[in-house]
């Protein structure tokens, strides 16, 4: 019949195909189609033809090769071109209009328990994604249906104009190729799990967010994991950590040219630093004045700093450290409550040491320093995706903290700030928004992390740099605790003591006493000696992820000793933020990189 149009028919899923078939011959439409296909349709009495009426062959190898042919080929790829045409004709090819295919159920194969693989690859589909793709690449002339719930719209449309839009050849398409784009990515996620060696391509977690969170597995798509697992078996948590963590201290260490350490918890640092070396108090503040040879290794400071900025949050922490781990920075980890570490290289003596903690359980990874992710990263949040530029943003110290707003004229900030704002500014790209950090001597001492209202991230921030330095308060530094006294036991009565928590009397008071030496329990501190303490707290430098909205943020760092403060701006308020600084002395620097990081 001159003009009459063509289909191709291959389905697995057979639903609606009575009404498509009559639907296509109510429309004059030649009808080919597959073994089984064909059969459903010939059954109802409607006329069909077998492919092999055009490929003159017939199928084989037990419907392995049902389809494939260059007459079917041919039929749908040639385009509306004379040497196309020519082609056709001299291989007495018919141009294909529409195709209509589904594919056998692979996914649903596989999700079956004890599925084998010879079971797995019989519902690899080859010829029904040669017509998807091939049908889809010529959408410009040809229609591809491969939902049944378009059969209705593809028949009106067909029957209102005896055509198919472009629009509509569009919009079938990009569902086509979505298709076989998430068939084979069900194909390769399952040979995946068969076939790429555990650790190196892809690792089954124990669990995922929650011990009820099941399966879960971490994976690369097209490339080997950027880490190698050398002791213990990560969580899914400890991998998030892991992966914020590590870029933070690669980032700081090159940033500010110092080995640099982190200690996260729940996504977010407890602490943070590079090494600067550590005076006297500190190294009683953070416990670590029995280290040997602590002063000649600059990891090992950044670690007591980044730990011992909020010990008691840093209990169970996953660690990043960015340069080699040697002996002095494993005998630190080695007697705290950690969960894991993630560093580029181990001296064999460090690692010998690590592979003893929680009785050989203790998690050990191996970043690749050389690693870039890409630049576009995927999430996928309640079933749906969302796609983002990966924050690659820059932050240096003599780059980021130039623009100076108040006060006016300032001198150039010096070093240390610039340091300590890199710091602060740092760890937020890497931290759960909202999000505010105080930063002084080359780490974090305050954190406020995954508030909503930015005042709580300052006063939150705020509050544990406070709790810090009275942990520099020569009474806190000379407790005396009660022999066999756990080192958590002692952060948590610190914390109770320093941030002025510890109560009259009761069960608690006498848990709290617990811990020290008959007559030695301390004295807790009174409103006036916290005040004349924390007076002495200064040059602190304040970073934030946002702009402040309100004044009583500035306020709130002043308490703290701020000096500095780097924020974006663009706030309603920014006057009266910018002049509050100034009235309060503070060097205000706009920072013009927001960053949220969720
Ligand atoms: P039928 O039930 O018509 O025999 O088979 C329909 C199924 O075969 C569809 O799911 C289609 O994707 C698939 N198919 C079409 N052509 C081929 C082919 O050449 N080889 C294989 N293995 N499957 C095909």
């Amino acid at each position: 019949m001159a003009g009459q149009k063509t289909a191709i028919l291959s389905v697995y899923d057979k639903t609606g195909l009575l009404d498509l078939a009559k639907g296509l011959h109510d429309q004059g439409v030649r009808i080919l189609a597959s073994g089984g296909t064909a059969k459903m349709i010939r059954e109802a009495n409607f006329p069909v033809e077998d492919v092999s009426a055009i490929t003159k062959a017939p199928e084989m190898l037990g419907g392995r090769v049902k389809t494939l042919h260059p007459a079917v080929h041919g039929g749908i790829l040639a385009r509306n071109l004379d040497s196309d045409s020519k082609d056709l004709a001299e291989n007495s090819i018919d141009k294909i209009d529409f195709v209509v295919c589904n594919l056998y159920p692979f996914s649903e194969t596989v999700a079956r328990i004890n599925v084998t693989i010879p079971e797995a690859v019989e519902e690899i589909d080859i010829g029904g994604v040669t017509l998807l793709r091939a049908a889809a690449k010529n959408h410009s002339r040809v229609t591809i249906i491969s939902d049944p719930k378009d059969y209705h719209d593809f028949l009106t449309e067909l029957e209102k104009d005896g055509e198919v839009s472009e629009k509509s050849r569009q919009r079938y398409a990009l569902k086509a190729f979505e298709q076989t784009a998430g068939y084979d990515s069900a194909i390769s996620d399952f040979f995946r799990k068969k076939y790429a060696g555990e650790g190196e391509q892809q690792l089954p977690l124990r669990y995922g967010a929650n011990p009820h969170q099941k399966p879960a597995t971490v994976f690369m798509q097209d490339s080997q994991l950027p880490f190698k697992v050398l002791c213990g078996a990560p969580g899914y948590i400890n991998l998030l950590d892991a992966l914020n963590a590590w870029p933070l201290v690669q980032e700081l260490s090159n940033a500010l040219n110092y080995p640099a350490a982190a200690s996260f918890k729940h996504v977010s640092p407890a602490g943070a630093a590079i090494g600067v070396p550590l005076s006297d108090d500190e190294r009683k503040a953070y416990m670590v004045d029995d280290i040997d040879g602590i002063e000649s290794s600059g990891l090992a400071q950044a670690y007591a700093r980044a730990r011992g900025a909020d010990r008691m949050s840093s209990f169970g922490d996953m660690i990043a450290l960015s340069h080699e781990v040697d002996l002095t920075t494993a005998k630190i980890i080695s007697r705290e409550v950690s969960d894991g570490v993630v560093a580029p290289k181990y001296t064999d003596e460090a690692l010998e040491i690590l592979k003893k903690k929680k009785g050989g359980k203790y998690l050990v990874l191996q970043m690749d320093p050389d690693y870039v992710p890409p630049m576009e990263e995927t999430r996928s949040v309640f079933g749906v995706n969302l796609r983002q530029h990966r924050n690659d943003a820059k932050i240096s110290p003599a780059d980021t903290f130039n623009t100076v707003i108040t006060p006016k004229n300032s001198p150039p900030l010096p070093e240390s700030a610039l340091r300590d704002l890199a710091i602060a500014t740092i760890s937020l790209k890497y931290t759960q928004s909202n999000s505010v950090c105080y930063a002084l001597n080359g780490q974090l001492i305050g954190l406020g992390a995954g508030q909503q209202s930015r005042i709580h991230c300052t006063r939150l921030a705020g509050d544990k740099a406070d709790n810090w330095w009275m942990r520099f308060h020569e009474r806190t530094l000379s407790l005396k605790w009660k022999k066999g006294t756990k080192r958590p036991s002692k952060s948590n009565a610190i914390d109770l003591l320093c941030s002025g928590l510890v109560p009259e009397s009761g069960i608690e008071r006498d848990d709290f006493e617990s811990n020290f030496e008959e007559g030695q329990v301390p004295q807790v501190f009174s409103t006036e000696e916290r005040k004349a303490w924390l007076e002495k707290l200064k040059d602190v430098a304040v970073s934030s992820d946002a702009f402040f909205p309100f004044i009583d943020n500035i306020f709130r760092t002043a308490r703290s000793g701020a000096k500095y403060i780097a924020a974006p701006t663009g706030s309603q308020n920014d006057g009266a933020v910018f002049d509050t600084a100034e009235k309060l002395g503070i060097t205000f620097v706009e920072q013009h990189i927001r960053l949220f990081h969720h």
